[in-house]
């Protein structure tokens, strides 16, 4: 899950789908449950944001009831605002019904105060108010709430029919506001000898970024036979992937120890689609995303001449024969290069010509990296 971005405001992960499905059918229960055997009640959902809640919480509730709908608003950009304005109200004769109001969110509870309003001369059996979420710290009223789904802090969600302006209705899971993010990171994509080291460092220094390459981690823990080093030889010395949560745990470990970078370059990883959603997961917690993947694109005949004319003085043992070289590339076209459609269905995908003097190619690359 990413950050996302609204209109002109950001949102981050915040509840999942699976959550709130729990917590819609745990309200649907106790509603059940606290009804008599024979009652039939009128559920009047609270239009927009409850449609999708009404519409699974009535499937849970899974037994006879009538539905109804009220419309109402009270939200001008994110601020709740006091004048909340009926605009579809109810016309159906509701005397001696039990009545189930569904809200999809309670803040100050001007809605609510509006809610109790209209049901005043009603003369209903009883009226109770169920909402999926509530925030306490801003509910200014002593109205009765029955059902809660869950408490939340006064913070701007979407998601699961709540909108900001108009949108995000339509996720499945709840976001919450966040700050812009402040970093901007990328992922520098490319076969093994693409030349991702080389232009790493340029645009480093360029854009003052934090480099993370997790083959430079691997072979610094390596060189200094820690345990972690001891552990990726084996994988490394054949050409193979260091396993996943090694590497996961190590990449996180690295981007933490730059807590106020203005932003990294990925190079290396992600190398498998765990890899990556583990990087998206990450970053999200902290309010910044992957902005883009550059590639750089470079034909294999071409890289396995580069990779052997660099084993002859980098010292590195996958650098020096032609079938660990190979192996990579397998691995590269097994597992990594998927990570192109991962990140071309999120439409952050740019490859880039890797042919050409380094000059050409960081300039070609600086290009994009503006434009993220
Ligand atoms: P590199 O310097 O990026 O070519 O990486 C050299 C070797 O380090 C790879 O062949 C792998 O054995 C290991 N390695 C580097 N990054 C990763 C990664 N993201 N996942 C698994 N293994 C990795």
């Amino acid at each position: 899950m990413n950050i996302i971005k609204l209109h002109d405001l950001y949102f981050k992960p915040f509840i999942t789908k699976e959550e709130v499905a729990g917590i819609v059918k745990s309200l649907a229960k106790q509603v059940k449950n606290d009804l008599p055997k024979d009652e039939i009640p009128v559920f009047v959902g609270i239009l927009n944001g409850c449609f999708l809640f009404a519409a699974d919480f009535i499937r849970e509730f899974n037994g006879n009831c009538e539905v109804s709908f009220v419309k109402l608003a009270s939200y001008e950009g994110t601020t709740s605002t006091a004048n909340v304005k009926q605009l579809v109200g109810l016309n159906e004769d509701l005397t001696g019904r039990t009545v189930i109001i569904l809200e999809d969110i309670i803040d100050t509870g001007a809605t609510l105060q509006e809610i109790y309003n209209i049901f005043s001369d009603k003369k209903v059996k009883q009226l109770k108010v169920a909402t999926l979420f509530f925030k306490p710290e801003v509910f200014k009223k002593e109205l009765p709430i029955a059902y809660i789904g869950k408490s939340i802090k006064d913070k701007f969600i979407v998601g699961y029919g709540l909108d900001y302006d108009g949108l995000g209705r339509n996720i499945a899971a709840i976001y919450q506001q966040t700050t812009p993010p402040k970093m901007k990171n990328i992922v520098l994509f490319g076969p093994p000898g693409a030349g991702k080291g080389t232009q790493a460092t340029l645009l480093k220094e360029k854009y003052d970024l934090v480099h993370i390459s997790t083959g430079d981690v691997f072979r610094y823990n390596i060189k200094n036979k820690t345990e972690l080093g001891v552990l990726a030889k084996t994988y490394m010395d054949a050409g193979n992937l260091v396993p996943d949560e090694v590497t996961i745990n190590m990449l996180k470990a690295e981007v933490d120890k730059n807590a106020n970078a203005k932003g990294f370059i990925f190079d290396g990883f992600p190398r498998t689609a765990s890899q990556a959603i583990a990087l998206d997961a990450f970053l999200a917690e902290k309010g910044a995303q992957i902005n883009g993947m550059i590639a750089l694109e470079v034909s294999e005949d071409l890289l396995v001449e580069r990779l052997l004319e660099r084993g002859k003085t980098s010292g590195r043992a996958d650098d020096t024969d032609e079938e660990k070289i190979r192996n990579r590339f397998n691995e590269y076209n097994t597992k990594t290069a998927i990570l192109k459609d991962f990140y071309q269905e999120k439409g952050t995908y740019h490859g880039v010509n890797g042919v050409g003097t380094i000059e050409d190619i960081t300039e070609s690359l600086s290009a994009v990296f503006d434009t993220l």
